[in-house]
């Protein structure tokens, strides 16, 4: 029997659940289908910054995700080796970061659109787009043992990441897309205790970064060139470890820790892609990607999950036409994220930083404000844009 949706949303987890959650709450039908069954975790660490926890707390899930036993994250230092950045990465509003599980925060977000009223499908894989017209008009799919099954909405939704299969059916535009820039290595720890702090440590070609997580664990993840990641694969452990190495102070605490999981490897691509056309929208890593070393995605597909919501509901309630309320949708997504975008593909060549780049981290050393700025831009709280403008920078250079 086939039903009709005003939206069929691919993809249940950090975009697509929010979406249909932010879509049912407002009476739209809306379907999400995902081919994972939740609790269910993901190739992804997962910083997420306080505009993104604020996010759940306007979606009133901050709370829920606190009770889980995450810890808050007060503190983002940066250490560059001569001088180590540290500062608060949040506001009055958002203070604190959080690092949660995938398998909790995907699982969180799935219930809270269950119980908003969009009818949730875990285990369900879409096998085709349905186009007719040059229109997309709903999906074909089916569960693990289950016949295909039609289901038609006025809009699909591709919440379904990076490798999208709906943007692979519908062919969106692809625009600034850079090559994955580095490649990294990650797992867990027992025994590395971080006391609200996401520590991240800047070296010649290399980078890596530990946050506290649940279960008293502790996720570090390490970063090389993407041409060394070869290399790395052929001795893991040991190329994590000599990595580690280059902070020597870290290096001693991990030797003191416990590694809790296998070592999992990830490297992605950037891409910018148009969002909408007739009968589809993309959101989160769907629509667009930056490399992972700055730690946005997770807030960006919340972000991205608002505004494609709101956009819809412009369209499905009949006040906008769909070209102008998705293109608005597409500027608004656009404009928020290319600063930092430019700023995280800058920062994923693990190139050391120009002189004056060097000069602007020695003025804002020891400067709580100007420290605080630093930890709040490389949140995404404040945009690179604001926090590098020559005004800025030179405020920091005079009062140092
Ligand atoms: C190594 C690494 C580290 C990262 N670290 C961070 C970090 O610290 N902080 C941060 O904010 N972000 C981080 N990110 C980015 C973050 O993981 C993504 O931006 C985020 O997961 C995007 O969410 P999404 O919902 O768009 O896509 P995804 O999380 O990829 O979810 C897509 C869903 O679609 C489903 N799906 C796909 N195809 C189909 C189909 N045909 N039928 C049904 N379902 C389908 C999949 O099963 C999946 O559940 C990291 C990424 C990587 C790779």
């Amino acid at each position: 029997m086939t039903r009709a949706f005003d939206a069929i949303v691919v993809g249940a987890r950090c975009a697509g659940s929010p979406t249909a959650m932010l879509l049912a709450r407002k009476g739209y039908r809306v379907l999400a289908v995902d081919r994972a069954t939740f609790p269910s975790d993901t190739v992804s660490t997962h910083i997420l910054h306080p505009l993104g926890a604020h996010a759940l707390s306007r979606w009133h899930l901050l709370d829920s995700l606190a009770a889980t036993g995450c810890p808050p994250i007060h503190t983002y230092a940066f250490d560059f080796g001569p001088l180590t950045i540290t500062g608060a990465p949040g506001t009055t509003e958002a203070p604190v970061a959080y690092c949660p599980r995938r398998t909790i925060l995907d699982q969180l977000l799935v219930d809270a659109a269950g119980r908003s009223g969009a009818e949730i499908r875990e285990g369900f894989a879409v096998e085709e787009v349905l186009i007719e017209e040059g229109r997309a008009v709903g999906i074909r799919g089916r569960s693990k043992q289950g016949d295909a099954i039609i289901e038609r909405a006025q809009v699909v939704v591709g919440a379904d990441g990076r490798r999208s299969f709906v943007a692979n059916a519908v062919r969106p535009e692809h625009y600034d897309e850079k090559p994955p820039l580095l490649g990294a290595y990650y797992t867990y720890w027992s025994g590395l205790p971080m006391d609200g702090r996401f520590e991240t440590y800047i070296r010649d070609k290399r980078g890596f970064a530990a946050a506290p997580t649940h279960d008293d664990l502790t996720m570090v993840i390490v970063a090389w060139p993407y041409a060394e990641l070869a290399q790395c694969k052929r001795n893991v452990d040991g190329s994590y470890r000599k990595a580690t190495e280059l902070a020597p102070a870290f290096a001693q605490r991990l030797r003191g820790a416990k590694r809790e999981a296998p070592f999992t490897a990830a490297a992605v691509p950037n891409y910018f892609r148009k969002p909408y056309g007739p009968g589809w929208v993309l959101v989160g890593d769907a629509g667009y990607n930056r490399d992972f070393i700055t730690g946005q995605g997770i807030m960006d597909a919340f972000h991205d999950a608002e505004l494609c919501a709101a956009a819809l509901d412009g369209f499905l309630s009949g006040s906008l036409p769909f070209q102008a309320a998705m293109s608005e949708y597409q500027h608004v997504r656009d404009a928020r994220v290319r600063a930092m975008y430019e700023f995280t593909c800058q920062l994923a060549t693990l190139e050391p930083p120009s002189p004056e780049m060097q000069r602007l981290f020695g003025a804002i050393h020891g400067k709580q404000q100007a420290m605080d700025g630093f930890a709040r831009m490389n949140a995404g709280t404040i945009s690179p844009a604001e926090f590098f403008a020559p005004e800025h920078v030179d405020a920091i250079n005079a009062a140092a």
